[in-house]
């Protein structure tokens, strides 16, 4: 564990609802244990309805929405969202500097974010903004946030260089880190029911959602890929 003072760890999505899908238990779990838990989204959420009446405008303000209250209902501590268009979004040194800023500013011990493989598990094919999100913020960890030549205007703004220490990759072929989230599982649904635009208001979601995080002995879990950075 971490000292008091760097309990702290930032959750970096694509979307509005992939870090609650991929990790809400884990930050429910660290919140009641005194973590600051915050969040970056890095699409407007612009798309993602079905709904043929909906403005784009419209939708990514509910989107925002739904997530500051999946936030309120994790214990998070604090969301901030970039503009970068959903669906559309591309590693450029535009994004790889709105990351390492929130990274400096944040100063998290722990790092979570989505995993770069394309096909995870055999079973489905990991969204474009999903694999850019991911790999943006690898490279913000190490090397750039640590290293003072990296965006030195950032340093002129009072961000100082800043290294993490622990990365958690969901949605992982390769997890090497499971917690147990029997205990929140339920608040889990409910924080993920905070996305209405997205899941709905059904039981079939509750339902679906306890089966995709049970586990074969019957445990609930959260698997992640963990990467320790010694150095
Ligand atoms: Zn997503």
């Amino acid at each position: 564990m971490p000292a008091p003072e760097s309990a702290i760890a930032l959750v970096v999505a694509a979307h509005p609802d992939d870090g609650d899908f991929g990790a809400a238990g884990y930050c429910m779990i660290l919140a009641e244990q005194g973590w600051d838990v915050h969040f970056l989204i890095c699409t407007n959420g612009a798309k993602g309805t079905a709904d043929r009446t909906m403005s784009r405008e419209r939708l990514i303000a509910i989107r925002r929405d739904e997530q500051r209250e999946a936030c309120r209902r994790m214990g998070a501590r604090g969301v901030h969202f970039l503009d970068n268009e959903d669906g559309e979004l591309a590693y450029d040194r535009r994004l790889l500097d709105q990351i390492v800023r929130h990274i400096r500013k944040v100063r998290p011990h722990t790092v979570l974010t989505h995993d770069t493989d394309q096909i995870v598990r055999n079973s489905f094919i990991n969204h474009s903004d999903h694999r850019v999100t991911g790999a943006a913020t690898l490279d913000a960890v190490y090397p750039t946030a640590r290293d003072h030549l990296n965006f030195p205007e950032q340093l002129e703004q009072g961000l100082e260089p800043h290294k993490v220490r622990e990365i958690l990759l969901w949605s992982s072929n390769h997890p090497n880190f499971e917690v147990d989230i029997g205990d929140v599982v339920e608040r889990k649904i409910l924080a993920l029911s905070a996305h209405v635009s997205q899941v709905g208001g059904d039981e079939d979601f509750a339902i679906f959602a306890r089966d995709r995080w049970k586990a074969d002995d019957g445990r609930y879990l959260e698997r992640f890929r963990r990467i320790e950075l010694a150095f």
